[in-house]
């Protein structure tokens, strides 16, 4: 019996609609090859030009869209010139984090034989680990609320109980199921500041409590400076690292650097209800309508939402695909003949995906 998915689609801003096109096209592919499961596409307008010509910047519509769906696939959102009043950029992508309660920033790093990858790793070594952010509250908990007087700004960073147990379940969960089919050794670690904030050692006390449930996967903690260095020095000693909303963000551009770039670092932020797909990187103002961005990052991002739909819902045929999609983008990156500017080549959008596409039909 086929299994029908609904995917609310948000083309976005900037490079978002050139990315989210090919990304379709290669999703169509995937569901031609199977009767286990189909994709009905909802388009959902939200974003810095949707707000500067309707004044709205995610209608009550798209809402109940993405509310709506199976999976919320999102391209990227926001243009630097186009701000709300209080002089913030328009960042939709960041409401339905917090509207749908996604805790989990999940941003998996690896490199296996890229050429893409900047540092030098001695002996080859696989970088395979996964950055979780916490993405509802952290830093990001008084967004839009500030208080800002001509001598003093302030923001409020919050870390409850609540969400900080749902996000080291999560993480310890993820780790379980990596160390399960073969894939790391099965370790979580922390990411804090807990030598100096009360909030941090808070943080920490309830990744402690936490991990008594696990008894299989081994815990660490790191400093978040001292992470930065490591993640530089020797990121292939690391399996599930969990952190704070703030923290994560910029850990997880760092992250992204490992691989050769944001162009080829997918996310997806995920909740109990409701998960959202979208690649790590913006909109891309400076490439933006030319039709050479690096899809890629949205292909994988697409990618993951088959894998977590698949798990949800049992599909093997699912995963399976997700897993192709992976190949056939690590195929293109090592054979190496259609490179995109932000690797260094001369390939566009397009022919990056077909790339991919053809990969596929094999
Ligand atoms: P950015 O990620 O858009 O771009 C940073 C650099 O990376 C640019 O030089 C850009 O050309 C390049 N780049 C990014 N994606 C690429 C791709 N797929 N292919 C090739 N090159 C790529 O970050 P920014 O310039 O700081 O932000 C631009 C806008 O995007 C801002 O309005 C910002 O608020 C927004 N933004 C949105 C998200 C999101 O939707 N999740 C994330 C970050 C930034």
């Amino acid at each position: 019996m086929t299994q029908d998915f609904t995917i609310a689609v948000f083309p976005g801003d900037g490079i978002g609609p050139e990315i989210m096109a090919p990304t379709l096209k290669v999703l169509e592919k995937l569901q031609s090859g199977t009767t286990d499961y189909s994709l009905t596409f909802r388009e959902a307008h939200a974003g810095a030009a949707h707000y500067q010509k309707t004044g709205e910047s995610l209608p009550e519509e798209s809402m109940e869209i993405a509310k709506t769906s199976d999976a919320i696939l999102l391209s990227a959102m926001g243009l630097p010139e186009v701000r709300y009043p209080d002089g913030t950029e328009i960042a939709p992508q960041i409401e339905l984090r917090m509207a749908f309660d996604l805790y989990a920033g999940v941003r998996p790093v690896t490199v296996r034989d890229s050429k893409y990858c900047p540092i030098i790793r001695p002996n080859g070594e696989t970088i395979d680990f996964v950055l979780i952010r916490e993405s509802t509250e952290g830093l990001f908990h008084s967004m839009g609320s500030g208080e800002v007087t001509c001598n003093e700004a302030r923001e409020t960073l919050q870390i409850t109980r609540k969400t900080s147990e749902k996000l080291f379940d999560f993480s310890f969960k993820l780790a379980a199921q990596r160390k399960k089919a073969g894939q790391s050794t099965g370790t979580v670690t922390c990411v804090d500041k807990a030598n100096v904030f009360r909030a941090f050692a808070f943080f920490r006390s309830i990744f402690d409590e936490t991990s008594e449930k696990f008894p299989d996967i081994d815990t660490n903690y790191a400093y978040v400076d001292a992470m930065a260095l490591w993640m530089v020095q020797r990121p292939w000693a690391f399996d599930v690292l969990v952190t704070e909303n703030m923290f994560g963000d910029i850990l997880s551009d760092l992250g992204a650097g490992l691989m050769g770039g944001l162009g080829l670092a997918p996310s997806a932020d995920i909740g109990d209800t409701h998960a959202v797909f979208q690649p790590c990187h913006g909109s891309a103002p400076d490439i933006a309508g030319q039709g050479i961005a690096n899809p890629f990052a949205m292909i994988l991002s697409a990618g993951m939402m088959l894998e977590w739909l698949g798990h949800l819902n049992g599909i093997q045929q699912m995963i399976d695909d997700a897993g192709a999609l992976k190949d056939a983008v690590n195929s293109v990156l090592a054979e190496g003949s259609i490179v995109t500017r932000d690797l260094g080549g001369t390939a566009n959008t397009d022919e990056a995906a077909a790339a991919v596409l053809k990969l596929l039909e094999k």
